[in-house]
């Protein structure tokens, strides 16, 4: 279904492979629960791989809530802001829950008082600054994609001189199971996601949006349908639920029967795409000039008593989370960050929420992928799901060989980490894990 049709887009597609889940959606309409403030707070110097910031902070020093405490030392990183009044008492390695290995973060123990930086940066009437002074706002904000990428929001804002937007893609599909933060947000801040929409439009001089959501929220089509009942320049379209369509090229596929070139971004070809939360992310940060020190995430599984959904402060440890969500039940057995198809599995519930966290999700043994493998009987199921045309089965066999070499030849740069192979192959075979670990090994390369 398109809303607003003839001012955004006519008609919608589909992409190669991809699955059909479970949606275990069991957080689905709770309405969004703020945490209370974490007694300490451990926010790691960067958030993704490709980050490179310093502390800007000592041990000893007092901060408050939304005071920068890293600084950036290359174009594609953001700052970080303490997300809790209180006091620096270390700065030290701790093991990130999204790259996976230690990182220096910085402790920051709360005195509960929750003093907040006053902004002077309120940009309510954005449209008298300029494009570059509004994306200086969001970069200081610290703002990254909130869909999972953890890519700096500035940088997909600033794309090459000379290239023309012409819409500006609101991602609100939300296609993996367990997941409802997005879809809470939408129902319950639609109008400040859209404000951020027209924002970004704004910024790049973009003449359209559309915003997508699957339509297995049907709240949040509702409310957002009656938003830009009035809004020329903004349609909704509602798609068909398939995993993984909220990956930027799959949706960009559905949307406009377009691929974005190997290697490029979809600006080349006309087109940002910005996860809901980021939306929401930019119009706090123009209009009430918040930094980003909190998110929505879902916390869900049968392991955990209640599953929620919750606004919680970045730097929280998920023991935390599991203890304001009632405790864990008997048979958990791994907390996942993110998805449960695309997500890392967690060895310890000490480490914290991150800018990247779209959800904890606490799934018992019954729950988990069965993990004993055998010998790939070439069935091509694999083949067949990947939205990203790769041939996952002779990766696998590649990388179990340790022929590394031999597996760069079949793109493993291209997979975007899905976990569709794994999901489908009937020996059980850990290939979305093989992969990921060799894309792993050649970015570091780099
Ligand atoms: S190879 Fe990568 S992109 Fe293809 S199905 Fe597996 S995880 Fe997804
Ligand atoms: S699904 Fe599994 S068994 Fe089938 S071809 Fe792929 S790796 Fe081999």
């Amino acid at each position: 279904m398109i809303m607003n049709i003839g001012k955004g887009i006519k008609k919608l597609y589909s992409f190669h492979g991809g699955i059909y889940p479970k949606e275990n959606k069991y957080s689905a309409d709770c309405p969004i629960e703020n945490m209370p403030l974490p007694k300490r707070a451990v926010i790691p110097v960067i958030q993704n791989s490709k980050e490179k910031c310093k502390p800007i902070v000592s041990r000893g020093n007092l901060v408050i809530a939304g005071q920068k405490i890293t600084e950036p030392l290359n174009k594609i990183s953001v700052p970080s802001h303490s997300p809790v009044s209180g006091k620096v008492i270390d700065i030290h390695p701790i093991f990130h829950p999204l790259i996976q290995k230690p990182v220096d973060s910085i402790i920051v123990d709360s005195d509960g008082k929750d003093q907040k930086k006053t902004s002077v940066n309120i940009h309510d009437d954005y449209f008298r600054y300029s494009p570059k002074d509004l994306v200086s706002v969001i970069y200081e904000a610290g703002i990254t994609g909130l869909g999972g990428s953890c890519f700096p929001a500035h940088v997909k804002l600033s794309p090459p001189r000379d290239t023309e937007i012409d819409v500006v893609v609101v991602n609100g599909t939300e296609c993996e199971p367990y997941l409802t933060g997005d879809d809470q947000l939408m129902q319950e801040k639609a109008k400040e996601i859209i404000e951020g929409a027209k924002i970004i439009m704004y910024i790049l001089n973009a003449p359209k949006c559309v915003i997508a959501i699957e339509d297995n929220k049907p709240k949040a089509i509702e409310i957002i349908k009656n938003i830009i009942f009035h809004e020329p320049n903004i349609s909704l379209a509602v798609l068909k639920t398939h995993f993984p369509q909220g990956s930027e090229k799959q949706l960009i596929k559905t949307l406009f029967n377009k691929e974005v070139p190997k290697g490029q971004f979809s600006h080349s070809i006309g087109i940002v795409v910005d996860n809901a939360a980021t939306c929401y992310a930019v119009c706090r940060a123009v209009k009430a000039g918040e930094s980003l020190i909190s998110r929505v995430i879902t916390v869900s599984g049968k392991g955990i008593k209640t599953p929620k959904n919750i606004n919680v402060r970045l730097g929280t440890p998920l023991k935390d989370i599991a203890a304001f969500c009632g405790g864990t039940n008997p048979g958990f057995a791994h907390a996942v960050m993110g998805g449960p198809m695309s997500g890392v599995i967690q060895s310890s519930l000490d480490v914290p929420v991150v800018k990247g966290t779209l959800g904890v999700i606490f799934l018992t043994k019954d729950e988990m992928i069965k993990r004993k493998y055998s010998d790939c009987f070439r069935c091509g199921r694999c083949i067949r799901a990947c939205p990203a045309k790769l041939f996952p089965n002779q990766l696998s066999i590649f990388i179990e060989n340790n022929r590394i070499q031999e597996s760069v030849e079949f793109n493993p740069s291209e997979c975007i980490e899905c976990g569709c192979c794994s999901y489908v192959c009937p020996a059980n075979r850990p290939i979305f894990q093989q992969i990921k670990t060799v894309k792993n090994k050649l970015e570091a390369l780099i």
